[in-house]
């Protein structure tokens, strides 16, 4: 099947010739034609799996055809992502796939953590394409530098993380901004029922769903080995696994900022390249973090779930569950860092006396087989579970974390305060 053939014009099929996509992925193949007839969709793909791309390219062709008139530019496409790397990164790939024709279409980037000055100036002339984290793009539309009135599409890239409680305060003002007819295209590697649910309210009857199962997306190729290790020998193993094994990148979740800072100085000190990335840097040091590592000249970054979503680390051969998720789709996404875009990867889970039954929940969840316990020489576990530790389990994906909180205060707080004006 070629790229052609879905549909797409001849400046598109060039496009992405360019990038070195051979033929379209499972999810282009089922998205980017729907797309292009103006029908909505939810689709569940796994990570890796080229779905920047089965929305870019149907984006970019519509507003293209339309472009009989190009100025002023009109947002047309808004993409929202739930991070700010995440941002850059989709940012960086819908301009590379902008094709080579007279006045192509602009694509801005809005994203917290750095002044606003320069992305309000980078509006001036307009941007048919808009990629932003939710809370910035509410910023500018204060600026009065955007209006989102003539958006024609809306995506929601890891939609359900977007649908979540913490960003429904958020979201709901954005799709109050819309026009009431627009295409919805909705992609995630996980839905929870509770938001497919919420998702159904958004999407227009006829929207296609698109479930890619292991049989038809070629699903990641990722060894998953669980290591029985006491709590206080994980940063030794780790440090071990990545020598013996000759690792020569490794992405390392833990479960707090503080652990970050920890386990990557602990690493440093014992001479190997490595940094640590998590919410509460500053946006320049999360940058430098990011971009160091990509290029290959960190061998170790150890970061919260702040990475754990939709982070394209271009063949990234290992990633390690220092601290287990809390949910299973939490480890979905995270292995899914790894064995990208037809490469192979390994997911390596530290599992611990304590951490025992919430590790088989997840093997449950997940539809993992029972990975065997390994055991490494010199690091054999010693402890042994509390009763309480026995019984285990997983917790709610829907535990807050502290920036959902403090988005759901400020949501309740808006509220009393609608709540209180007086009502005509
Ligand atoms: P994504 O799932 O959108 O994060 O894409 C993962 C990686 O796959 C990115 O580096 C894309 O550039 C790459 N990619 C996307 N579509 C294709 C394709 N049809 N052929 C080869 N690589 C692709």
């Amino acid at each position: 099947m070629s790229f052609a053939s879905l549909g797409l014009m001849p400046a598109l099929v060039r496009a992405v010739a360019e990038q070195g996509y051979a033929q379209p992925s499972p999810i282009q193949a089922q998205a980017i034609p729907a797309a292009l007839r103006g029908q909505d969709i939810l689709a569940t793909a796994q990570t890796g799996s080229g779905k920047t791309a089965a929305y870019a390219l149907p984006l970019m062709q519509a507003l293209l055809s339309r472009r009989a008139e190009p100025h002023p530019r009109k947002t047309q496409a808004l993409v929202l992502v739930p991070t700010r790397e995440l941002a850059v990164q989709v940012g960086e790939l819908l301009r590379a796939l902008v094709p080579a024709v007279a006045l192509p279409p602009r694509v801005a980037l809005l994203f917290g953590g750095v002044s606003i000055n320069p992305q309000l100036m980078g509006l001036r002339g307009g941007a048919e394409i808009v990629v932003a984290t939710p809370g910035r793009l509410l910023d500018v539309i204060e600026h009065n530098a955007l209006s989102l009135g003539q958006v024609q599409t809306l995506v929601l890239d890891e939609a359900d993380r977007l649908l979540d409680l913490g960003f429904a305060e958020e979201l709901a003002r954005v799709l109050a901004l819309l026009p009431a007819q627009r295409q919805l295209l909705l992609f995630s590697a996980t839905f929870a029922p509770a938001v497919q649910e919420l998702a159904q309210r958004l999407l227009k009857p006829d929207a296609l769903r698109i479930a890619l199962d292991e049989q038809t997306e070629a699903a990641p190729d990722i060894v998953q080995r669980a290591i029985a290790v006491d709590a206080p020998q994980r940063t030794q193993l780790l440090r071990h696994l990545i020598v013996s094994e000759a690792w020569p990148q490794v992405l390392v979740f833990v479960a707090t900022q503080y652990a970050t800072e920890l386990v990557a100085h602990k690493l440093a000190r014992v001479g190997l390249r490595a940094a640590p990335l998590h919410g509460e840097l500053s946006q320049g040091a999360r940058s430098e973090a990011l971009a160091a590592f990509k290029a290959g000249e960190l061998q170790v970054l150890v970061a919260t779930d702040l990475a754990a979503r939709g982070l394209h680390i271009a063949r990234l051969p290992v990633v390690v569950n220092y601290d287990l998720p809390r949910a299973a789709a939490d480890h979905t996404h995270r292995i899914g860092r790894t064995g990208r875009a037809g490469e192979s990867g390994l997911a390596v889970s530290f599992v611990s006396a304590a951490t025992e039954a919430h590790w088989r929940l997840i093997e449950k969840r997940c539809g993992l087989p029972r990975t065997p316990r390994e055991q490494i020489a010199g690091f054999e576990p010693t402890e042994v579970a509390t009763p309480e530790q026995a019984v285990g389990g997983v917790k709610s994906s829907t535990r807050k974390s502290k920036k959902d909180k403090l988005r759901e205060a400020q949501a309740a707080e808006a509220a009393a305060a609608a709540d209180t004006k007086p009502k005509r």
